[in-house]
Parts: structure tokens; sequence; C-alpha cells
């Protein structure tokens, strides 16, 4: 399992204003958007390729495709789908599965309410978008199902990760968690700690909330 969190201008200074309290929701959406497109260009470094050939206006080139099968984007319910815009720019050609986990607030224990995702994933490059890595728990659930329907790879893009939930994860996938799959983490920055409510400190708040205001 790797981590790689992005030392970029931009993305600090897109992360600093996603965490400022006054950012509204209409600029939290854009700035998430944003930041999303950033973080994918360094998550998809390692996706693979095919080579081919492009007849320009004034020869052949050589060049890539992207290999099939396409990858696939996981959004994680509900505040994954405010980073699902940001990695399809990206990645127009991918195919979009879903997971919804909800966290007991008591326990912090996430259970999976809704699993939209292919049967079998064998080759395939896959992306789990979840914008807070808090307890790692919903990541180390999300992670095992794309491992053992065969995903080739399992990236997670996180905004924002917490030491905690970084430990949890790499714990669960030291050496991949004995799969093939490589697991990899990206993010734009380690925080501090988690509360007592499971929050990352000093963090951004609540996500979904953020996203898509409170319900
Ligand atoms: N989920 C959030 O939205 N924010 C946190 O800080 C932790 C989990």
């Amino acid at each position: 399992m790797r981590t790689l969190v992005i030392d970029h201008p931009l993305v600090a200074h897109k992360l600093t204003a996603l965490r400022d309290v006054a950012s509204d929701t209409a600029t939290f959406r854009s700035l998430t958007a944003e930041l999303v497109t950033l973080l994918a260009y360094e998550a998809t470094r390692d996706l693979r390729v095919q080579p081919v050939s492009v007849t320009t206006p004034l020869g052949v080139a050589r060049g890539v495709k992207l290999a099939r099968p396409v990858p696939l984007i996981v959004p994680v319910l509900r505040a994954g789908i405010g980073m699902l815009d940001g990695m399809t720019r990206l990645l127009p050609m991918a195919d979009v599965g879903f997971v919804g986990l909800r966290r007991d607030e008591e326990s912090l224990i996430a259970e999976t309410y809704a699993d939209r995702l292919p049967t079998d994933l064998t080759d395939r490059d896959t992306f789990v978008l979840d914008p807070m890595l808090a307890t790692g728990g919903t990541l180390v659930t999300v992670i095992n199902m794309l491992v053992t329907r065969g995903a080739a790879s399992v990236t997670a893009v996180c905004l924002l990760a917490a030491p905690e939930g970084l430990h949890r994860v790499e714990e669960a996938f030291a050496g991949s968690g004995g799969s093939t799959a490589e697991v990899r983490v990206v993010t734009a920055a380690v925080d501090e700690r988690l509360n007592e409510r499971g929050y990352i400190v000093p963090g951004l708040g609540d996500a979904g909330d953020r996203l898509f205001g409170k319900i």
C-alpha cells in the first residue's frame, strides 16, 4: 500500500480555501471539483496504456491509448458524489459504480447500505472517491469489496486524511492484503488527528454537509 501526499502550490491553495469556514456551498463544490482534478492527475499516473499510431496532418505519430477494460470510478455516497465531476473531467471514458456506507455516530462503525458495483473487476483499475479518510473503516470496507472482485488496482482519492485512518488502511493492506491488487491513497494533506467524534482536526468539517447541506 502506497500513500501519496500531493505537494503542489495549487493543491495547497485550494485546500486552504476549502477548509475556510466562510466558504459557502457553491464555492465549496467548485473548489472540490478543481482539487479532485489536480489529485486525479497524480492518481492516474500508473494507468495502463497500449501503443497506437495516429495520423497527424503531417504524418504518422506513435502514441498510446488507455488499455481496456476502462477504469471504474467509485464515489462513496454521499460526499464522494461531490468529487465525481472533478474525476470524470480527466477520465470521461470511465465507468462509474456506487457504494453507500453509513457511519454509526456512536460506534463509528461503517455499515453498507448500497452496492452498485460490477461483480467482476478483473484487470480493472479502480478509483474510490471519499473526501475524508477519517477512521479508515469506510475505506477498508470499500477497498475490500473491490479487491475481492478482482480489481487490478485500487486508488483512493481523498481530500484530507487523518494519521489514524491512514494507519488503519496501511495495516489492512500492507503488501496489498495478500491480493495482487495495488492499493494506494492519494490525498492533498494529512492532518493532526481525529477528535472524539471521529472528525478530522483541523480538517474542514463535515464534507457531505458542506457539499450538499445538512439533512
Ligand atoms: N467525515 C467528514 O465529513 N469530516 C470529517 O472530519 C470526518 C469524517
